[in-house]
This record gives C-alpha cells, sequence and structure tokens, in this order.
C-alpha cells in the first residue's frame, strides 16, 4: 500500500498538464497510464491546430514529449491499469484505489482524466471481423491495406481525418456519411474533396460487413431511397465519436445520461471532495486536446487548493 498527495489516472494532454503543474506544485503526482499510454492522439497523425506547434506535431511525438515534461519536474509515470476505485466522501478523507488487483494506492487527491474510447457500429458482423479487417484507428492499421480498397464510417473531423490518411497508403477509399453533410469542419471536408481517391457517399449507412474470416466487402444502404449497394474492400475503419472511460467510477462519481463525469460549473470538481475530472472523460462538448490540457492544468490547481485547504 502507497500513501500520495495526488494520483493521476490517464495520460493523454490532460492527465500530462496535470502532471506538470501538481508536479510544479511539489505534490509529487504519481501518474497511471491506463491502456492505451498516450490517450487518443497516439492514434491520430499531424496536430495542426495545438498552440505553439507552427509546422503541427505528430500526435504520438507530442505525448512522449508532454510525458517527458511531467517526468521533469518529478511525476512518476507508470504503466498500469486502475480497475477499481473507492473513493472517500468526506473532505480530508484518503481515497483507495487499486491498480491491476496487486497493487493499492491510496492518495488524498484523485485527477481523473481517463479520457473517452471509439464506438463502434454494433452490428453482430462489425464485431465478428475486429481484427479481421475492422479497426477504429485507421493510423494503427492503415499500412496493412497499403494499395487495396477500403471503406470509412463516420462524418466527424476523425473520419475526415482518417479518410485522407488512408487515400495517401490505400487505392480508394469509400467514405460513408449518414446524413446530407459531414460534421467536420469546413478545412477537414475540404481536405477529403480535394481527395481524388476517395469515394464520398451521404445518406449512406453499412448493413452489413461481408465476409467469414476477414474482410471481403460491405452492403450499404441509401436511407434516403432504400437502395442498397455491395462493394469489395479489405478494410472497413469506424470513425463516427467516443465514449467516456467512466465505467469503474460508476454508483460513486456524478454522470450524465452519456457517462461523461459531472464537474462544478467552470471547476474540475465532481461530487466527492479532493476528486478531480479533466479532459474528454469530463467534456463531451469541446474534446480538444488544447481544452483537454487546459483543463488537467485546472484540476491540478484545484486539487492544490483543497490540500492547501486541508491543512
Ligand atoms: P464526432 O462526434 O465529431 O463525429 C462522429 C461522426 O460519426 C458524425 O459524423 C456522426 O454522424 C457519425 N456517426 C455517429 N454514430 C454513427 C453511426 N452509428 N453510424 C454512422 N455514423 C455515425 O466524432 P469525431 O471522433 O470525429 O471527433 C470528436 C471530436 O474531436 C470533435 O470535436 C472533433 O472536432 C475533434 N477532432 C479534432 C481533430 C483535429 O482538430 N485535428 C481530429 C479529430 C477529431 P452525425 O453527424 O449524423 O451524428
Amino acid at each position: 500500500m502507497e500513501k500520495i498527495k495526488t494520483l493521476i489516472i490517464g495520460s493523454g494532454p490532460a492527465g500530462y498538464t496535470a502532471a506538470i503543474y501538481a508536479a510544479r506544485a511539489d505534490l509529487n503526482p504519481l501518474l497511471y497510464t491506463g491502456m492505451e499510454p498516450g490517450g487518443q492522439l497516439t492514434t491520430t497523425t499531424e496536430v495542426d491546430n495545438f498552440p505553439g506547434y507552427p509546422k503541427g506535431v505528430d500526435g504520438p511525438t507530442m505525448m512522449v514529449e508532454l510525458q517527458q515534461q511531467a517526468e521533469r519536474f518529478g511525476t512518476e509515470v507508470r504503466i498500469g491499469h486502475v480497475n477499481r476505485v473507492d473513493f472517500s466522501k468526506e473532505k480530508g478523507g484518503i481515497h483507495s484505489v487499486y491498480v491491476e488487483d496487486s497493487t493499492v494506492i491510496q492518495s488524498q487527491t484523485v485527477i481523473i482524466a481517463t479520457g473517452a474510447t471509439a464506438k463502434y457500429l454494433g452490428l453482430e458482423s462489425e464485431q465478428r471481423l475486429r481484427g479481421g479487417g475492422v479497426s477504429a484507428c485507421a493510423v494503427c492499421d492503415g499500412f496493412f491495406y497499403k494499395d487495396q480498397e477500403v471503406a470509412i464510417v463516420g462524418g466527424g473531423d476523425t473520419a475526415a481525418e482518417e479518410a485522407t490518411y488512408l487515400a495517401n497508403i490505400c487505392k480508394k477509399v469509400t467514405m460513408l456519411v449518414r446524413k446530407d453533410h459531414m460534421r467536420a469542419s469546413k478545412a477537414m471536408q475540404h481536405r477529403v474533396s480535394r481527395t481524388a481517391n476517395i469515394d464520398l457517399r451521404y445518406h449512406t449507412q453499412i448493413e452489413e460487413v461481408l465476409g467469414d474470416q476477414v474482410v471481403e466487402g460491405i452492403r450499404m444502404v441509401n436511407n434516403k431511397t432504400g437502395a442498397k449497394e455491395e462493394i469489395a474492400v479489405t478494410g472497413l475503419f469506424i470513425a463516427i465519436g467516443h465514449e467516456p472511460n467512466t465505467a469503474i467510477f460508476k454508483g460513486q462519481l456524478d454522470m450524465d445520461d452519456m457517462g461523461y463525469l459531472i464537474t462544478k460549473g467552470k471547476r474540475t470538481e465532481t461530487n466527492l471532495p479532493g476528486v478531480f475530472a479533466s479532459g474528454d472523460v469530463q467534456d463531451k462538448e469541446y474534446r480538444q486536446a488544447v481544452t483537454a490540457a487546459g483543463t488537467g492544468c485546472m484540476a491540478a490547481l484545484d486539487a492544490e487548493r483543497y490540500l492547501q485547504s486541508l491543512e
């Protein structure tokens, strides 16, 4: 059993920024990375909108640099997955956090930065073929489909970014958007429409992923006309958004109907004293690396003030 002042759960921009601030405030933070060290940005290519990178930066590099910055000020970063929490309800109480059932951390403050995870469509054929051609990460798996024909579902920034990424590697990318417009930013939409080998289909959804062991094609349906069409593809990428990683906090922390943690007003406090939330786990609105980093900073400052109030 280890007793500490500040535990940070999660290693995206929110977690590492919280760590930088907490370490510089002498809180000696311990940070557990979770299953996906570096978080969602490790699955992206170029980040062009984070202030201070005029030429852009690739997501994985940015996360390594954020980790190094947190470690420079004394954060201890451990690879590990928190699978249970037992939060105190009392001000000044000690929060117990269980890591892979063998380690128990007792902390005065906990900063939650567990982020969100990719959603899938929920089709039986899609689930059966996950790992057999169905993927939620073009950057991770696109290489396997070099010079082949693939499809991607979604109309947000992620789908647009991944479609253009895949178009560089693959022969053809069919992009399926369920409405008559994309949700992605105008800049990303222009990038998609300028890319010759992206075949953009509006009002289109997947009815079935075809193939026994591996993806061989998809059956699409036009949700306006009802017309069905089968095309041959070897890879299918799902890019339809994310779900907050809050399962282990159910019953202890207040959440909205989508499972996002609820924080108080503009602050990062949850309903329990000494427990703070930052980043995508509490933000379904903005979900940007820079806003996640901003709330990570706020959580560390809130934790520091909370600890001071106990003295
Ligand atoms: P979004 O929630 O923004 O978009 C999800 C997309 O998937 C929408 O087009 C949605 O359609 C569609 N969709 C959802 N469910 C289904 C379904 N069951 N079947 C078919 N389509 C479906 O998620 P993103 O991951 O794209 O982006 C999340 C956030 O991250 C956004 O704020 C985005 O701006 C940001 N981001 C920024 C990047 C950057 O700046 N470089 C890169 C990537 C993301 P509908 O519109 O009909 O609901």
